[in-house]
């Protein structure tokens, strides 16, 4: 069925009260499994692709070629969406371009007026194509690709003056911080939340950082309307874990274990585990 724009996807889950989860992709492998998993769940999926993580694997057309292509092979039958993660300006119409069917302008750290007038261009230019767009106020804590976010809480009238532009879906900083969270972390903030929601009723919102919310804070989100729940980290984290430990146990050492398509194999594994149980917590499963 190829891939598809984000909004049926998560307007329902937003009517219906679960979220729909982005996991960003690295390389094949990281697709490949993250594909396998939604299937296997008959789970609507998102995959996330950063700039950085575009450039990594040669440019946003050799993503979207691939992604497309692995749908069709893999004859994966849910729903795929492919959407740009914080994108700036310039790279979000680059991703256009090369058939992303989704997109995320992160203007953030623009001023409120300079972050409206940018959007309102890529809001116009997504609707013409059929495609969707996620919009960000109040940046999000920690590193991403080198974009260092202060963790601010996101005002919730600038929020409603961004989701009144027609942006598909809404990121606003609550306190979720994207890497690991420190051990002082003081937790989401669900009073903006609940506000944010209440005033921009209608427009799904987006959870980044994902990894290391405490689950039952995570379901609290979705009942205020989180439909999306960005999640990066943690695969990262258990693919690095799994290749390792097969590293030390010095199974590369014996017969073929050096193979690539066996010295990656436990980390896809891990990749598909921890997607499984993101997509049983979100409540996406059977929501094909
Ligand atoms: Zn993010």
């Amino acid at each position: 069925m190829g891939i598809v724009s984000l909004e049926p996807m998560l307007l329902k889950a937003y009517k219906n009260g679960y979220a729909v989860g982005q996991f960003n992709i690295n390389n094949l492998e990281w697709t490949k499994a993250v594909l396998q998993t939604a299937q296997e769940l008959n789970s609507p999926v998102i995959l996330g692709v950063s700039e950085g993580a575009a450039k990594y694997m040669t440019g946003f057309k050799v993503v979207a070629d691939m992604v497309k292509a692995m749908v069709n092979s893999m004859k994966i039958t849910v729903p795929v969406a492919l959407h740009l993660d914080h994108g700036t300006y310039e790279g979000a119409k680059l991703a256009i371009e090369a058939g992303f069917s989704s997109i995320m302008f992160d203007g953030s750290h623009y001023p409120i007026q300079e972050n409206i007038e940018k959007t309102t261009e890529l809001v116009a230019l997504t609707r013409k194509l059929g495609l969707s767009i996620e919009a960000e106020v109040g940046a999000i804590g920690g590193e991403e690709d080198g974009v260092i976010g202060g963790g601010e809480v996101a005002d919730p009238k600038e929020c409603k003056m961004i989701a009144d532009l027609g942006v598909t879906i809404l990121a606003a900083g609550i306190g979720n911080i994207h890497g690991k969270y420190p051990a002082n972390w003081k937790g989401l903030n669900f009073e903006v939340l609940q506000e944010v929601n209440r005033i921009t009723k209608g427009v799904p919102l987006v959870l980044h950082g994902g990894t290391g919310i405490p689950d039952e804070m995570v379901k609290k989100s979705i009942s205020m309307g989180v439909s999306k729940i960005n999640v990066n980290t943690e695969c990262q984290l258990v693919f690095a874990a799994a290749v390792r430990k097969y590293i030390e146990a010095g199974l590369d050492l014996q017969g073929k274990g050096f193979d690539p398509r066996k010295l990656l194999a436990p980390g896809v594994e891990a990749i598909k585990k921890s997607v499984k149980e993101k997509m049983e917590l979100f409540g996406s499963v059977n929501q094909a």
